[in-house]
């Protein structure tokens, strides 16, 4: 790993699956009882807001119960220790690799503890319900509405991501299926511009065959041991 000096990670709803925070598609392909489509789009929130803030209600309710597991105290103790460049990018909207610790951190998909303008465009921390028609503080627009990328809509910081991707020697993915785009294309633009690349996830994601190695399991052991690899170069 001596060669290695910067590294983006990638993580998916699988890195807090430990934590008790329910996958993606869980079950018979739905999220906590719910089609995506149905909580997950534009065309949902202005057709049934009542329903889209709810649920995120009660995912962000959620996180008061949730705490981080192994895996992401291990991706907070590489991001203190690593002296290179480090990009940790996570599909998640939970906070547990904060609350972990970790600095180096984007949140491409949005966040339950943040509220969006859907007016002005500000964002604010938020705690509790948001229901809908809540006022903005900026713009006094009853406007806010939950922080989420939805499908159809641009993830954040895509271009501070892009360039990471072009510059890492080590792309690493981390709980996610490879199924949602562009996040699942990652692992080509990394090896496409000469990184070594590796999948930690419980089972073969979509992506698999992108990447140079594949490693089964847990992320609550998989990444502490991986973590480890990497710190004892350093
Ligand atoms: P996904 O549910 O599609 O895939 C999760 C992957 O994690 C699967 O491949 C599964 O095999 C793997 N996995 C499950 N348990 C694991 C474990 N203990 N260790 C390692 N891997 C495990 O999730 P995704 O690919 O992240 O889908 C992305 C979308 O899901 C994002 O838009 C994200 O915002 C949303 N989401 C986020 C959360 C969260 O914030 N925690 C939860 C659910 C959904
Ligand atoms: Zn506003």
């Amino acid at each position: 790993m001596s060669d290695i000096r910067s590294i983006v990670v990638l993580t998916g709803a699988g890195i807090s699956a430990e934590s008790g925070i329910a996958t993606f598609r869980g079950p018979g392909g739905l999220w906590e009882g719910h089609r995506v489509e149905d909580v997950c789009t534009p065309e949902a929130l202005a057709h049934d807001p009542d329903l889209v803030h709810r649920f995120y209600d009660l995912r962000r309710a959620a996180l008061t119960i949730a705490q981080p597991n192994a895996a992401h105290r291990a991706l907070a103790r590489l991001d203190a220790a690593w002296p290179g460049e480090l990009l940790i990018v996570t599909q998640n909207v939970d906070d547990l690799h904060e609350r972990a610790g970790a600095k180096r951190l984007l949140h491409m998909h949005g966040e339950l503890r943040s509220a969006l303008c859907a007016r002005c465009g500000a964002r604010q921390s938020w705690q509790g319900d948001l229901p809908p028609g809540t006022a903005c503080p900026t713009c006094a627009a009853p406007a806010l509405r939950p922080d989420i990328v939805f499908f159809g809509e641009m993830p954040y910081d895509m271009d501070r991501i892009e360039t990471a991707l072009a510059s890492c020697d080590l792309f690493v993915s981390i709980g996610t299926s490879g199924a949602v785009y562009p996040a699942a294309g990652f692992v080509r633009t990394a090896r496409w511009n000469g990184a070594q690349t590796i999948e930690l996830n419980l089972d073969p994601s979509d992506g698999s065959i992108h990447f140079h190695e594949s490693r089964m399991g847990p992320a609550s052991t998989l990444v502490p041991e991986w973590v480890d690899s990497v710190l004892a170069d350093v």
